[in-house]
């Protein structure tokens, strides 16, 4: 069970992973820094998952342009 009084909430500037676009963006981590959850707060845009860091895009772009980024950045990745 998450406790989340003891959580921090950060608000983050992201930019579009497709345009670049900045939106503000509300996070939640862990006292470890684990992301638990985020929300964009800026109009227009929404959070595309991803486990370890928020990332945001612009509402418009399809699914695909979306999947093109995770595709690029998973072949880019050492880790
Ligand atoms: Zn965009």
């Amino acid at each position: 069970m998450i406790k989340t009084s003891k959580n921090k909430n950060v608000v983050e500037i992201h930019g579009c992973i497709v345009c670049a676009r900045l939106f503000n963006v509300l996070a939640v981590y862990t006292p470890d820094g684990r992301l638990v959850d985020c929300t964009v707060t800026s109009p227009g845009g929404h959070i595309v998952s991803d486990d370890k860091h928020p990332l945001v895009a612009c509402e418009h772009h399809t699914a695909r342009e979306i999947g093109a980024y995770k595709i690029w950045k998973s072949q880019n990745v050492e880790n």
